[in-house]
């Protein structure tokens, strides 16, 4: 993955999280904190296996039946790992098996248009995961005949593979000892051996990850992991975490201590950046004008209402100006047909939607891939983000092709 700065900080709030309903949460007393904490840990041979025994013994006995652990297909593992990235299990389920089934095989998705893949991705947001995904079945089959490679030092050369996703490959599909580390897991093995640090910070990471290769070493590396991240999303939880149900209570250094409410410590969240785009929606002859972004930044490659950033006070006249440029074609402004908002993870969208029409009706344009003047139907398969397909709703709904 075009793992932002590192797996574990990309993946520090993970979506796999899910609760066990009615189960009691319990924590140990709270104790004073005396000296400054260690940051590094070194743990002993029996507190490694007081944790790795019993995690992967109860993982036996509690995993959730989720349909990629009942495949050994590492194509379909690895479409299983991107997906649950920044996506909770139970949205990524009929996405995995829906894009499965339209590319069951690396080459088959490699042998796709990029639209197509974007398309089959609609939804479930966060693009780069299926740009990547496409650039690296193609690699898969440039230099490895179609066969995703076995180890994780092979797949860190893939697009889009970081550490995380090479290990979770690696050792689920592969059965290599190679460790990972994700949100749930980091959690854990901050409270576990009492790691200290806040998510983000290097020497943190350095530690989780050493615990992480530590622990992974021994029999049914793959399951081990999942073991970890399982114990993360449904016991030891962000918050209330079911301590009195953990099978690893006696190994938990933060539960011995009284620390678990301050293990890890909370991440201090960025303030979502604004941003304010105009939309133009130009009807003609029952179709709108749409454009395909390039393929950096956000929404790379996707498709919309043409659009370009203004000021959120920028009058409307100016943001048509704006649009006139970027489209490289006159534009006439007809009205405005209001605002959608949508909250992004970094940022706080607002997409003000502008009736125009044109002597000319553009079929290139500087500022994007491709123009195509689309009908409702014809623009339900093209690859568009969450958020310009609400501004579409928005603008058909405004009854904009009435009449038209
Ligand atoms: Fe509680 Fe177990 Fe997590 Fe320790 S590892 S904090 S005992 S759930």
């Amino acid at each position: 993955m075009a793992e932002a700065a590192s797996d574990l900080a990309a993946r520090t709030a993970h979506p796999r999280n899910s609760t066990v309903a009615n189960a009691p949460a319990a924590r140990a007393p709270r104790a004073k904190r005396s000296a400054a904490p260690a940051i590094t840990v070194s743990p002993t041979p029996k507190h490694l296996t007081a944790v790795r025994g019993p995690l992967l013994g109860w993982y036996d006995r509690n995993k959730r039946d989720l349909p990629w652990r009942r495949t050994r297909d590492p194509y379909a593992i690895w479409l299983s790992e991107v997906m649950l990235q920044q996506t909770q299990v139970s949205t990524v389920i009929p996405y995995w098996e829906r894009f499965l089934a339209r590319f069951p095989t690396a080459l088959a998705l490699a042998s796709a248009p990029l639209d197509d893949v974007l398309a089959g991705w609609k939804g479930l947001g966060y693009y780069s995961r299926a740009r990547n995904l496409h650039r690296a079945a193609q690699e898969v089959v440039a230099r490895f005949g179609g066969r995703l490679p076995s180890t994780a030092e092979e797949l860190l050369t893939l697009p889009g593979f970081g550490r995380y996703t090479a290990g979770a490959v690696a050792s689920i599909a592969f059965g290599e000892e190679a460790p990972l580390v994700d949100g749930n897991v980091a959690r854990v093995l901050s409270r576990l051996f009492e790691v200290e640090g806040l998510p983000g910070d290097k020497e943190r990471e350095a530690t989780l990850w050493a615990l992480a290769t530590a622990l992974v070493k021994g029999e049914r590396p793959g399951d081990f992991n999942q073991a970890l991240m399982e114990h993360g999303a449904t016991t030891c939880r962000p918050e209330s975490p079911l301590c009195l149900l953990c099978p690893v209570r006696g190994a938990c250094v933060a539960f011995r201590k009284g620390r678990v409410d301050e293990l890890p410590p909370a991440k201090v969240r960025a303030t979502p950046k604004k941003l304010t785009l105009a939309l133009a929606v130009w009807p003609h002859a029952g179709t709108l004008l749409f454009a395909r972004r390039a393929d950096s930044g956000l929404f790379g490659g996707l498709w919309e209402l043409p659009a370009a950033e203004v000021d959120a006070d920028l009058p409307e006249a100016e943001a048509a100006a704006r649009l006139a440029s970027a489209l490289g074609s006159e534009v006439k402004l007809e009205g405005t047909l209001g605002t959608v908002k949508r909250q992004l993870t970094h940022r706080d969208l607002t997409l003000r939607l502008l009736r125009v029409s044109g002597a000319q009706r553009p079929t290139r344009a500087p500022a994007f891939q491709e123009l195509r003047w689309c009908t409702p139907a014809e623009a339900a398969a093209l690859g568009m983000s969450t958020a310009m397909q609400r501004a579409l709703d928005a603008a058909l709904g405004s009854g904009v092709l009435n009449g038209d």
